[in-house]
């Protein structure tokens, strides 16, 4: 799998973090979580986040989909810069991300159908199409063509883990973030969410990060990074690079 990809080049960077801070808490109980983080994503580009519970992952994730306010530094997204920026801006940018958490997030009341149509009724442009066709035949990319009326509460984890993937995808994003998205799935459930992401994600150019504790699955990624203590330990681990 990975050979079919060694030749791809990445060019254009959709994330650029410079020098990040980030603090929690005010006065005397401010506590600094994130040291001076440095990274580049380019477009196209699959990352693994790794490192140990508190280490401040799901704090920089949140950070660059614009669901935080970032307090010191640069972080340009899609080439704009996000901190300071307007809450306008932060909404526009959401809506080019599509976000993955370790649980599915899904709304229980909407069938999958409804929940995935959802995250296309956001967009002005996708207004004028069948949005109906467009949300069943991404269901059917995840192997849910059967399922589309189903309820999550009438789903495995898998298949509600692959319904959240559908609704991130289906709009075409640019960047999709993913917390932990296998920490809730069996360890075959896991490899094929993530296999799927993997999938559509390079048929659409679109870039992942995704924050990982399962070793199972490193091997999806184009490159490793490492997270301990708020700090980037590790940047440039070149999966690729180690299996030619
Ligand atoms: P990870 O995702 O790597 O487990 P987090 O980003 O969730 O790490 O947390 C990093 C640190 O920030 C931890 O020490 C955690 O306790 C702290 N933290 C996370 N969220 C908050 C919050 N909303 N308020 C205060 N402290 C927080
Ligand atoms: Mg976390």
């Amino acid at each position: 799998m990975l050979d079919t990809y060694s030749t791809q080049v990445f060019t254009n960077t959709v994330i650029k973090v410079t020098d990040l801070n980030h603090y929690f808490g005010k006065g005397a109980l401010k506590k600094q979580v994130l040291f001076n983080i440095n990274l580049e994503i380019k477009s196209g580009e699959i990352v693994i986040m790794t490192g140990p519970s508190g280490s401040g992952k799901t704090t920089l994730l949140s950070l660059m989909g614009g669901l935080r306010s970032a307090q010191e530094g640069s972080l340009k997204i899609l080439e704009q810069e996000i901190l300071g920026a307007s809450k306008n801006k932060l909404t526009k940018l959401r809506r080019q991300i599509g976000y993955i958490f370790q649980a599915h997030n899904l709304m229980t009341f909407l069938t999958a159908k409804e929940n995935v149509r959802m995250s296309l009724e956001l967009h002005e442009q996708y207004l004028n199409q069948d949005i109906d066709k467009k949300t069943i035949s991404m269901l059917e990319e995840v192997g849910l063509g059967e399922r589309v009326n189903y309820y999550p509460e009438d789903l495995s984890g898998g298949q509600k883990q692959r319904v959240a993937i559908a609704r991130a995808l289906v709009s075409h994003p640019k960047i999709v973030l993913a917390d932990e998205p296998t920490a809730s799935l069996d360890k075959q459930s896991g490899r094929d969410v993530v296999e799927l992401m993997q999938k559509l994600a390079k048929e659409q150019g679109c870039t992942i990060l995704l924050v990982t504790h399962d070793n199972r699955i490193l091997d999806i990624a184009d490159r490793i990074v490492y997270m301990e203590d708020g700090k980037l330990k590790k940047d440039g681990v070149d999966v690729r690079a180690k299996v030619n």
